[in-house]
């Protein structure tokens, strides 16, 4: 039997379409969502990601302030930059987009934006609370993967008590989604480049992450028969194809459920970029925690 495809485009058309409503709810009340989005340098694949933020907001209501900056912007006008937009009244949420230049230190840079308004969720004090379960934005694509969960097959998926296994350890992908499957009570494994007897890890999984970046390395023989599988993973394969981490056309033949790429995983990410926008600027004004 194939698995059920996880339409990503759809989930994320929802979320966005939900906080289109809510957005124009705070229009009513006077109150407009501001995003500032800055980009350092040339780099296409960084100015497309961008292009997509600004379209995202655009379409759901919030401002978007845009800031291009030359290759050669030095450490610290980019920070005088980041303080400024921290500041200011009118600026909800902000995100420097990576990867910087290498003369800019990526780390310093994510620690001096506030983390009332990192809805990238990279600040320490954000992924600190993930850790121990508070509050605080949480990094948008293991977010976004809690909500495809949630939201397909009929809402039937129930994360409790499965044993999920996660491939890749990154702080932005493999790490928080270990933390939040363990906040829906996963029993979670966490592999990567060290782990030994990586198929048979993987095979024990109801449901599996693959988080690693390398085209297609998941096959069949690391799947077992009805597990859920979602792919992070984008790479292009032989002839410049996008692809996932997974093997898509194998796979799809003895999982349960499965994201393809591109549609699945990816257009979540820019959705809870979105959520998080929003849960800023509610957060901002009410003085409480989100
Ligand atoms: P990183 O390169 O930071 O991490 C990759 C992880 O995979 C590492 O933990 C590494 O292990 C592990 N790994 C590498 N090779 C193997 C292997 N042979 N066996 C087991 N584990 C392995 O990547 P990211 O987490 O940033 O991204 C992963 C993928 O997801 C990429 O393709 C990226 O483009 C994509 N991505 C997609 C997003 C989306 O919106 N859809 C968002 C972010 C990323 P070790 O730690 O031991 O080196």
């Amino acid at each position: 039997m194939s698995a059920e495809i996880i339409d990503g485009k759809l989930i994320s058309q929802q979320v966005k379409d939900e906080l289109k409503e809510k957005t124009l709810k705070l229009k009513e009340e006077g109150i407009e969502i501001t995003l500032a989005v800055i980009l350092v340098g040339e780099d296409p694949g960084s100015k497309v990601y961008v292009r997509n933020k600004k379209k995202a907001c655009e379409y759901i209501g919030y401002r978007s302030l845009s800031y291009e900056l030359p290759e050669e912007t030095t450490q610290e006008e980019l920070l005088d930059l980041v303080r400024e937009l921290n500041d200011r009244e009118d600026v909800d949420g902000i995100l420097v987009q990576m990867p910087l230049p290498a003369h800019i230190d990526e780390k310093a840079v994510i620690n001096a934006i506030s983390p009332f308004k990192d809805v990238d969720g990279f600040h320490p004090e954000n992924v600190g609370a993930l850790c121990i379960g508070e509050k605080g934005f949480v990094s948008c694509t293991p977010a976004g993967i809690i909500q495809l969960l949630k939201r397909s097959c009929d809402g039937k998926i129930d994360i409790s008590g499965k044993e999920c296994v996660i491939v890749g350890r990154s702080n932005i992908v493999g790490k928080p989604m270990s933390l939040l499957m363990l906040r829906e009570n996963a029993t979670v494994t966490v592999a990567h480049s060290k782990t030994k007897n990586l198929k048979e890890v993987c095979k024990r999984a109801d449901i599996l992450i693959a988080a690693i970046g390398k085209a297609g390395m998941i096959t069949k023989d690391y799947v077992k028969e009805g597990a859920i599988v979602i792919d992070v993973g984008i790479n292009r394969n032989a002839d410049g194809k996008l692809c996932g981490d997974v093997a898509f056309d194998e796979v799809k033949e003895i999982a349960g459920a499965i994201t393809p790429v591109p549609g699945g995983v990816g257009p979540m990410t820019i959705a809870m970029l979105m959520n998080n926008c929003y849960e800023a600027g509610v957060m901002r004004r009410n003085k409480q925690a989100i």
